[in-house]
């Protein structure tokens, strides 16, 4: 008979740190996973572009330690997939690589529960592309070893031969190393490899917060030391590792190096920080504010199937063309039911979401706020039906204002929320160890919410000049004054590519 529960277990790859490596089809089971069960090891870059609605556990924080932990773990799993949800376990890196992935998958197959692995870029492809170190070479590497180093050498049941490793032909990368670099060297050294082969050692690859070194194995526990590497680091050991920093494209673009906090409403500026990471800058983002679907969409489908007796349709955000338009979409409707409204949205950022649904508005007015909607629109709702689709919180003088001139209705497509306590612990871990050259706010909120947040970290750095505040425009740069953090550098057009030219004009400088 055949038992197989409806639900569904995912094993999917993360990647190494940096989202843009997180495969498509990764991506695609993330955003409709029912429950995400993620490793101490994703990225918090890789967290952030989560669903916020998706339940999520992180494994290490259930109960007990190994091997107990892994039942509990396998449990949940089991537990959640024969009630048909879809589960996904995601994992740093590849999920068969060092992961203990067959560990978990196993019993899934003793249960009969049904499940897919989704490969994912291991640390070591990740760190060689994001260090310039050729894991293979014609000249001098033709295979390539990846090693555990966790591994207590000298164990009866080992599985490393030291000798053989000794005399691999080629490139040596060692997981999980950092903490053992002594018995690494040691056990080289002495089944003969020479002291001057070159070492590299890469901590949290393919991250802004990616550090790096070269040495010899001769030195390589003193590198550990002085440099002051923690895990996630991976060890790369043969003639590739002199490769790295000799590329060192990055360094010449006009923002090469530089770091950037950037505080913006979760899932707006991912065109901001593209362009900054294109321009060499290590982008580091903070959601300032979460976005959530309605609990009751009821309201939202009567309007969608009423479109039919409204003549404009007004957009204020991103944010909520895509909540509305999903929507609209998930019901079933055909896209041609838009035919007679005219549509109108608040600024460049929220047109471009639309376009994004092969959508073009009929108005987008001069000034991108409130105040120039009203400004704009007025002339041409006169006595019309306007369906206002926007965020509960959206300010009320949009609909106060327009409703002295046509009939309003103010739909509520989503709903915004404070950022998540994990977030601001894992970006507060992170400053811990990684200073910010500049931290950029899109808006007055966005500076407030992180000032509150991470003030306490970065408002020192910013004290000493270290880190220069990046406002959109005067306004905001307003604001960062009454929060005390002093003058910033201010975009003069408003907008985020304005705020690019004040930081290479300034980066310019420091370089110099
Ligand atoms: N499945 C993972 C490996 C898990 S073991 C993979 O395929 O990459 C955990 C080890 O992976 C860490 O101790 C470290 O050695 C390595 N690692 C994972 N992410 C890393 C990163 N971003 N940078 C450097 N090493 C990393």
């Amino acid at each position: 008979m055949n038992e197989v529960a409806e639900g569904f277990v995912y094993f999917i790859g993360a990647g190494p740190g940096d989202p843009g490596l997180l495969t498509v089809r990764g991506q695609q089971i993330l955003d409709h996973a029912d429950l995400i069960i993620y490793d101490r090891l994703v990225s918090l870059q890789i967290l952030q572009i989560l669903p916020d609605e998706t339940p999520k556990i992180c494994a290490e924080s259930l109960p007990g330690c190994h091997p107990e932990r892994m039942e509990v773990l396998v449990d949940l799993m089991i537990t959640n997939a024969s009630k048909g949800l879809k589960v996904a376990r995601l994992k740093g890196g590849d999920p068969l690589l060092f992961g203990r992935g067959s560990e978990e998958i196993e019993p899934l197959i003793a249960k009969n529960i049904a499940f897919e692995i989704v490969p994912g870029v291991t640390a070591a492809l990740g760190a060689s592309a994001y260090s310039g170190i050729p894991l293979t070479h014609r000249e001098f590497s033709s295979a390539v070893a990846f090693i555990t180093g966790h591994e207590k050498a000298g164990k009866p049941d080992s599985f490393l031969h030291w000798p053989e490793i000794s005399k691999f032909p080629g490139t040596l990368v060692f997981y999980m190393g950092v903490k053992r670099a002594h018995v690494i060297q040691s056990n080289l050294l002495e089944q003969g490899m020479s002291p001057q082969t070159p070492v590299a050692i890469i901590s949290e690859a393919t991250l802004p917060q990616q550090k790096q070194a070269t040495t010899v194995l001769g030195n390589l526990t003193n590198l550990v030391a002085q440099e002051n590497f923690e895990p996630p680091a991976i060890i790369i050991i043969g003639p590739a590792a002199k490769y790295l920093g000799l590329w060192g494209w990055r360094n010449k673009l006009p923002l090469g190096n530089a770091s950037v906090l950037i505080s913006r409403p979760k899932g707006q500026g991912a065109d901001f920080s593209a362009k900054l990471k294109n321009l060499g800058a290590n982008v580091f983002q903070f959601d300032s504010m979460i976005i959530k679907s309605p609990d009751d969409w009821s309201s939202v489908d009567h309007e969608i199937k009423n479109l039919d007796s409204f003549d404009w349709l007004v957009f204020t955000s991103a944010n909520g063309v895509e909540k509305f338009l999903q929507r609209f979409l998930q019901l079933g409707f055909d896209i041609r039911i838009l035919l007679h409204l005219k549509i109108a949205c608040i600024g460049p950022s929220t047109a471009l979401a639309l376009k994004l649904f092969h959508v073009y508005p009929d108005l987008i007015p001069p000034r991108h706020d409130a105040e120039g909607l009203i400004e704009a629109l007025t002339p041409l709702v006169k006595g019309g039906k306007v369906l206002l689709a926007r965020a509960s919180e959206g300010r009320a003088l949009l609909s106060q204002e327009l409703s002295k001139i046509c009939q309003v209705t103010d739909l509520h497509v989503y709903s915004q929320g404070p950022p998540s306590q994990e977030q601001i612990d894992n970006i507060k871990k992170m400053l811990s160890h990684t200073s910010m050259d500049y931290v950029a706010v899109t808006s007055s909120n966005s500076a407030k919410v992180l000032f509150e947040s991470l003030g306490d970290l970065l408002t020192p750095g910013i004290f000493a000049g270290k880190t220069k505040v990046v406002a959109i425009s005067q306004l905001t740069s307003e604001e960062v004054k009454n929060l005390g953090w002093g003058s910033s550098l201010s975009s003069v057009s408003f907008t985020t590519d304005g705020m690019i030219d004040e930081m290479i004009k300034d980066w310019s400088k420091e370089e110099a």
